[in-house]
């Protein structure tokens, strides 16, 4: 049996430092569960631009193809700020998820314990909560033609179109249902069919896969403004949420942010299964390089440490060896450490970026 295969780009910024408590998680995996993964590391974003006068050097592209799954820290940072748009450390990154084909984008929305305080929401509201929205990631009216700015008379009008096939949304209903089936078993779909007749197809196409394929989950439709309310009013009422890709870019941040600090929600992108069963994939912290704090070890760690126990569960089928990291996230908040970000009016431990993820990995060694 060959080991699972990780391409790492730290990228830009904090990503180096974040990615470095990582490689001790992956490092530990190794010597302590006998999980060992073949782990490559290459540039992405300013740092290739750097090395190669491109964000992602065709090498790059190829061995990201190659592998069971990609983990990317962060990219950009000031100091590329004037690059042509066709170089912008952004463009290695939105290269990444174009040609891989990611059309579902996951963005947990966990509230951890400890930091039930940090959400502006009352804390019962958002103490335990576990969500998934399901994103669709590379079509929808960010991609739609026709688009532009065009003059009718003597005025501009701006034009973008909200396209959808029936295909691109079967393959992002499957992904939201193959997801419930390892959580708790429920998906309600959003999108706008009062007004939008892509918002109907979208209804159709679901209810379709679901009767088909999916019998077994419990499925519900939602207006998706109804939605943005009910999320914010009682979201424990939600397990996996699936929604187009306008929907999804302001459901999932409303729902991150019920959370707490962008120091701690990780994401994935998932395409079509490859020859070995398992999707495509890119794992990232939601958060970008941080250009304030880079460099100083102050950086929270967790959202990519988070975005790696994604990776154990939904690339490696290691699910229960993701919710033993999670569980040592836990276990250290609940100790009272806090990188600089976490830190609110009820105090704690005041710690840095390396000394977090030694706690986490300490945490770990404690759960055997
Ligand atoms: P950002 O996420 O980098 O930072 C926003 C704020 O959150 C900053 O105050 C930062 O210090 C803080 N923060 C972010 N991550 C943190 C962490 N792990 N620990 C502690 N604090 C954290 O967003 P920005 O400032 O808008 O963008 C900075 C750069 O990152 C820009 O060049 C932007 O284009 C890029 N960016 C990249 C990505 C990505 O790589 N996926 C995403 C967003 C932004």
């Amino acid at each position: 049996m060959t080991n699972p295969s990780l391409l790492i780009l730290p990228g830009d910024g904090i990503g180096p430092e974040v990615m470095a408590e990582v490689r001790k998680i992956i490092d530990w995996f190794g010597t302590r569960r006998g999980i060992v993964f073949d782990v490559t590391e290459d540039l992405v974003g300013g740092c290739a631009y750097d090395a190669h006068g491109t964000p992602l050097h065709d090498d790059t592209m190829a061995r990201a193809q190659a592998v069971d799954a990609v983990l990317l820290g962060a990219v950009g940072g000031p100091k590329y700020d004037d690059l042509p748009f066709a170089v912008k450390p952004e463009r290695g990154l939105l290269r990444l998820r174009k040609e891989m084909d990611l059309y579902a984008n996951l963005r947990p929305a966990q509230c951890f314990d400890a930091l039930a305080d940090f959400s502006s929401l009352k804390k019962d509201v958002v103490a335990g909560l576990d969500i998934m929205i399901v994103r669709e990631l590379t079509s929808g009216v960010y991609f739609g033609e026709p688009r532009g700015i065009f003059t009718e008379g003597n005025e501009r009008v701006g034009i973008n179109t909200q396209r959808y096939t029936e295909s691109e949304i079967a393959r992002v209903a499957r992904s939201a249902f193959e997801l419930a089936r390892r959580r708790s078993n429920r998906v309600c779909s959003m999108e706008k069919a009062n007004v939008m007749e892509s918002g109907v197809l979208w209804r159709q196409v679901v209810q379709e896969v679901h009767d088909k394929e999916y019998p077994d989950v419990a499925l519900s439709h939602m207006y998706a403004d109804a939605g943005a309310m009910q999320l914010t009013r009682w979201p424990k009422q939600f397990d996996v949420i699936v929604t187009d890709n306008l929907f999804g870019d302001l459901l999932s941040d409303l729902a991150a942010m019920l959370t707490g600090s962008l120091g701690m929600l990780p994401s994935a992108s998932l395409g079509a299964p490859m020859a070995n069963g398992r999707p495509k994939a890119l794992y990232e912290p939601v958060h970008g390089s941080a250009p304030d704090i880079a460099g100083q070890g102050k950086a929270n760690p967790i959202a990519c440490i988070l975005s790696f126990a994604m990776a154990l569960r939904y690339s490696f089928d290691l699910g229960d060896e993701a919710a033993r990291v999670e569980r040592a996230v836990e276990t250290v908040l609940a100790q009272g450490l806090r990188t600089a970000d976490l830190m609110g009016p009820a105090g704690g431990t005041p710690v840095g970026t390396a000394a977090m993820g030694d706690a986490i990995v300490a945490a770990l060694d404690a759960s055997l």
